[in-house]
C-alpha cells in the first residue's frame, strides 16, 4: 500500500503490480456526508490486514476528499467541491476547494471506474446517480454491482440546460470528469447523511464494485448482508430549481416523493410559488441550501436511452 498526503488529503493506492483496471472510490467530497469515510477506512482495514488482496490492477481510495469540510462537518468549505470540476493553474486559485480539485483531477483522469460515495439530506433510502454511455454492458455491470434500488440518470443534462449560476462547467462533478478522461463513473447516494446504515450501504457498494470491476475476489467471510432493495427504479433527471432568494417548502418532502403535476412544492419570500411541472418525483429536496444552490430536482420514472 502506498499512502500519500497532498493540500492534507490522503490517498491510499493498491496495486497489484498485474495489469488490470484501475478503480477508484471516493468519500466526503461533501464534508457533511460520513458514510464514505466510515466504510472506505473499513476497508482499508481490511486491505492491510490482508483480508481482501487485490489481484489485479489497481484500487485507490481517497476517504475525505474535502478534509476542512469534513473537520468542519460542513457541505464545504468556500465553493461546492462537486461542481466546477477542473484543475485550477496557480493563478486561478479563488477558493479553498479550487487546492483539492488539483490534487483531486489527476487521480479521476487515470482512473479507469469512479464510485463517488455520498448522502443526502433529505430523508432517503440509497440511490445511484449514473450517466454516460448507459447501454454499455461494462458500465451496466458497474452499475449493478453498486446494488442499489433506485437509478437515476441526466443529472449533468438537467443542470447544464438550466440558467445555471455564472461558471458554464457548474454541471462538471467528480463523475462528470472522471467520464472526461474516459472512465465509467457512478455516485452512490447512502441515504439520508444520518441515515443509520449509510456507512453500511457504502460499504456494501464498494465491495460490489470491486468484485465487478474485478480488482480483487471478495470472500465469503468479508461479505457483508445485503442491504439494499431489490426491485429497481429508473428515474430521469428532468429539471433543477436554483434558490434565488429566500424561500420555503410547502411541506417536509422526502426524497423521491411521488406528486403530481400543479401541487405546490416550494415559494420564495418575493411572492413566486414553484409547482410541480408534470407528474414526477421530487429528488433531493433542500430546504435551507445557500442562495445559488440547488433547491429541488424534477424527475420521471423513463428507462435509459442511448448518451
Ligand atoms: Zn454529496
Amino acid at each position: 500500500m502506498q499512502k500519500t498526503v497532498s493540500e492534507e488529503i490522503e490517498i491510499y493506492r493498491f496495486d497489484s503490480g498485474q495489469a488490470g483496471p484501475a478503480l477508484t472510490i471516493t468519500g466526503a467530497v461533501h464534508g457533511n456526508e460520513p458514510c464514505g469515510p466510515k466504510a472506505l477506512r473499513r476497508l482499508i482495514d481490511l486491505l492491510e490486514s490482508g483480508e481482501i488482496e487485490i489481484t489485479q490492477g489497481s484500487l485507490t481510495l481517497i476517504p475525505v476528499c474535502n478534509p476542512r469540510a469534513y473537520e468542519q462537518n460542513v457541505r464545504f468549505v468556500e465553493y461546492n467541491l462537486n461542481r466546477s470540476m477542473y484543475p485550477r493553474a496557480e493563478d486561478e486559485i479563488e477558493h479553498y476547494e479550487d487546492r483539492l480539485r488539483s490534487v483531486l483531477c489527476p487521480v479521476l483522469e487515470k482512473t479507469d471506474y469512479l464510485l463517488d460515495l455520498h448522502s443526502c439530506t433529505a430523508p432517503s433510502d440509497p440511490f445511484l446517480i449514473v450517466d454516460g454511455d448507459l447501454t454499455s454492458p461494462d458500465y451496466r455491470r458497474f452499475v449493478d454491482a453498486a446494488g442499489t434500488g433506485y437509478v437515476l440518470w441526466g443529472w449533468s443534462e438537467a443542470v447544464g440546460q438550466s440558467e445555471t449560476p455564472e461558471d458554464p462547467s457548474h454541471a462538471q462533478g467528480m463523475g462528470e470528469y472522471a467520464r472526461l478522461h474516459g472512465a465509467h463513473a457512478l455516485t452512490i447516494e447512502c441515504g439520508n447523511h444520518d441515515h443509520p446504515r449509510g456507512a453500511d450501504f457504502a460499504f456494501q457498494a464498494a465491495l460490489g464494485v470491486i468484485e465487478a470491476v474485478g480488482v480483487a475476489v471478495i470472500s465469503e467471510t468479508v461479505k457483508p448482508d445485503d442491504v439494499f432493495e431489490k426491485e429497481k427504479k429508473v428515474i430521469r433527471f428532468k429539471s433543477v430549481t436554483f434558490k434565488q432568494q429566500e424561500g420555503r417548502f410547502f411541506q417536509d418532502w422526502v426524497n423521491l416523493h411521488p406528486v403530481q403535476k400543479g401541487t405546490p412544492v416550494a415559494e420564495e419570500e418575493g411572492g413566486q410559488v414553484f409547482t410541480m411541472p408534470e407528474d414526477g418525483f421530487l429528488i433531493m429536496p433542500k430546504e435551507n441550501v445557500k442562495i445559488g444552490e440547488e433547491w429541488f430536482y424534477v424527475g420521471v420514472e423513463e428507462e435509459f436511452l442511448a448518451s
